[in-house]
């Protein structure tokens, strides 16, 4: 039986929503992917180097591990810094490169050896888990998601407005889906789950029940 449930989709799509809900019902940890990429961006952003051109030298320094779904980095738990819009566009310059995605796969392999988890991210479904019983891409129109991260203040820049926000969106969507390493896309065998107009409820409902079945 599978020890791993894939979530995948792009920024905004109500996935981490959705991931937390669905492992609560299950029963499973829950581990966002997402926040292992900002990590590296805030460090390189407090060490003062370009998210962009990370070395092995700076990645060796740097000790990531989830407790439950906690993210430390050499032992200081990270929390809300990591939800920064400029912290956000850091992880996917971050995310881009090879050396990166090296680095942080025993990272995630990790956090499923001991527990049963719903992980959510970009590639878990295609390269972190390949082999994942359930995987879901969970996505919505880019408007939907525009008008969500109105709605989660954290997340945006002070004075953003609906315009602002939709671009930012599309862009990282850009970088994140014509990646050359581990490009967001859905895993062949994935439920695609377009989630504009319904809500968290039912898509958590259509999630437990696709899990249900394939266990
Ligand atoms: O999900 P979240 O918005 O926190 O992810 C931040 C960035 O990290 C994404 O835009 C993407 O570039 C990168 N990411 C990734 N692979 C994952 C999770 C996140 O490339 N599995």
């Amino acid at each position: 039986m599978s020890t791993v449930v894939a979530i995948d989709g792009p920024a905004g799509a109500g996935k981490s929503t959705v991931a937390r809900l669905l492992a609560d019902r299950m029963g499973y940890a829950y581990v966002n992917t997402g926040s292992l990429y900002r990590a590296l961006a805030l460090s390189a952003k407090r060490a003062g180097i370009d998210p962009g051109a990370l070395t092995s030298e700076f990645l060796s320094g740097l000790k990531l591990e989830f407790r439950g779904a906690d993210l430390y980095c050499n032992g200081e738990l990270l929390g809300a810094e990591l939800r920064a819009p400029d912290i956000a566009q850091g992880a996917s310059m971050v995310s881009r490169q090879k050396i990166v995605r090296d680095y942080l796969l025993p990272v995630q392999r990790d956090a499923a050896r001991t527990q049963w988890i719903v992980m959510e991210g970009r590639d878990i479904g295609t390269v972190i888990f390949p082999d994942a019983k359930c995987k879901f891409f969970v996505t919505a129109t880019p408007e939907e998601r525009a008008r969500r991260r109105m709605a989660q203040s954290g997340e945006i820049a002070a004075g953003a407005d609906f315009e602002a926000i939709l671009a930012e969106i599309k862009e990282r969507d850009e970088r994140d889906s014509t990646r050359k390493i581990a490009p967001l896309k859905p895993a062949d065998d994935a439920l695609i789950v377009d989630t504009t107009g319904l809500s968290i409820e039912e898509v958590v409902e259509k999630l437990a029940k696709f899990c249900r079945q394939a266990q």
